[in-house]
């Protein structure tokens, strides 16, 4: 943000608190050296939230940056790619859904693999809808719970079907 932002919310904090930090060069140097990295609207937003929530004290420079992206970041993030580390295909770096979704693939995989010696069409799972996939995964854990020797892996499975 510009430096004339940062006075902008300066003034809107010293009109709230009764304080005089548009008047004193050294804060406004200070605020501007660590806004100028982030997003005005951000930072309204946040001095906001702080307003609203404590009433008694001005917000120190840090109370507004916290939890927020520098617009350098921001940038980074937005455009990260990363690759899935099961199926290696191309996902945005947020997308913890997919990566979920195909942890669970493989299970369903080698559970099929194992107890009916049968491979599975992966694909055909990434396209399910979330219910439909839901029925299959609980399917592959029953599978596991009614064939596998293991008592630890099968005791751990009947707990979590407990639990859903
Ligand atoms: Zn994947």
């Amino acid at each position: 943000m510009k430096q004339s932002e940062v006075v902008d919310l300066i003034k809107l904090i010293d009109r709230t608190y009764k304080t005089d930090y548009a008047g004193d060069e050294e804060i406004v140097k200070d605020w501007f050296k660590v806004l100028k990295q982030y997003d005005f609207n951000d930072m309204t937003d946040s001095l906001e939230y702080y307003m609203t929530n404590y009433t008694d004290y001005p917000p120190k420079v840090y109370n507004l940056t916290k939890g927020y992206q520098t617009i350098e970041s921001k940038k980074i993030l937005d455009h990260a790619k990363t690759r899935c580390i099961f199926c290696n295909k191309e996902i945005d770096f947020t997308d913890e859904e997919h990566v979920n979704k195909c942890r669970s693939i493989e299970f369903i995989k080698s559970a099929v693999r194992r107890f009916k010696n049968q491979d599975i069409d992966k694909e055909r799972y990434l396209k399910m809808s979330k219910e439909e996939f839901q029925k299959y995964y609980n399917a592959s854990i029953d599978l596991v719970i009614n064939n596998s020797t293991n008592e630890r892996e099968v005791n751990m499975w009947k707990k979590y079907k407990e639990n859903l």
